[in-house]
């Protein structure tokens, strides 16, 4: 599927890049430690977030909002999700709390449910169809979970982003617009 022209930043240098990511040449970063983290740290963070599948629910776990974990198809598509979101997600920072350095984030919505979440608003579990990468550059805390709407909506309220393939305006971590998408036979995995 055509991506002429759609140039995104290195996660960890910088360096523009074309076409489905699968690694950079200039630094040598490359996303594994996203799909399958190697550090303690980042390892607990995936866990949290396949709380799911392990222990068959989902809790708040201490967070104050919200809470998502991955379901099947989310896992078992890891891999992919992750590298539509470095070529096509929106970046941003989110703050991990007062005085800390705020955190690199990229992320993308696709069409499609991969995971769940909770939130304090609700009792039910709602729908995930955005993935988050935090600190991407970073094998010590980067690993992606999955995010709902609402968490979207509020951390990037009034930031806006452009669909990668035609340019026009789309709500942030919306990166195909739905005219585009449709052309893209509704199917994220075609852009890889
Ligand atoms: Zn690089
Ligand atoms: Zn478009």
């Amino acid at each position: 599927m055509s991506t002429v022209g759609y140039i995104y930043p290195c996660p960890q240098c910088g360096a523009h890049l074309s076409g489905p990511f699968n690694g950079c040449a200039a630094c040598g970063y490359s996303f594994g430690h996203l799909v399958a983290p190697t550090s303690p740290e980042a390892q607990n963070k995936m866990a949290d977030h396949k709380q799911l599948l392990t222990r068959g629910t989902i809790s708040l776990g201490g967070k104050p909002e919200s809470n998502a974990s991955f379901d099947y198809y989310g896992v078992a598509n890891l891999t992919d999700l992750v590298r539509f979101t470095i070529t096509y997600g929106h970046r941003s920072q989110v703050s991990s709390g007062p005085g800390r350095t705020p955190s690199d984030v990229i992320a993308a919505f696709v069409p499609e449910i991969i995971g769940s979440g909770v939130s304090r608003y609700t009792t039910d579990y709602q729908p995930c169809s955005g993935l988050c990468i935090i600190s991407p550059a970073s094998t010590k805390w980067g690993h992606p979970f999955p995010v709902l709407d609402k968490w979207v909506t509020s951390k990037f309220a009034g930031q806006t982003a452009s669909c990668f393939r035609c340019g026009d305006p789309t709500p942030f971590a919306q990166p195909v617009c739905p005219k585009c998408y449709g052309e893209l036979g509704n199917d994220w995995r075609n852009c890889l």
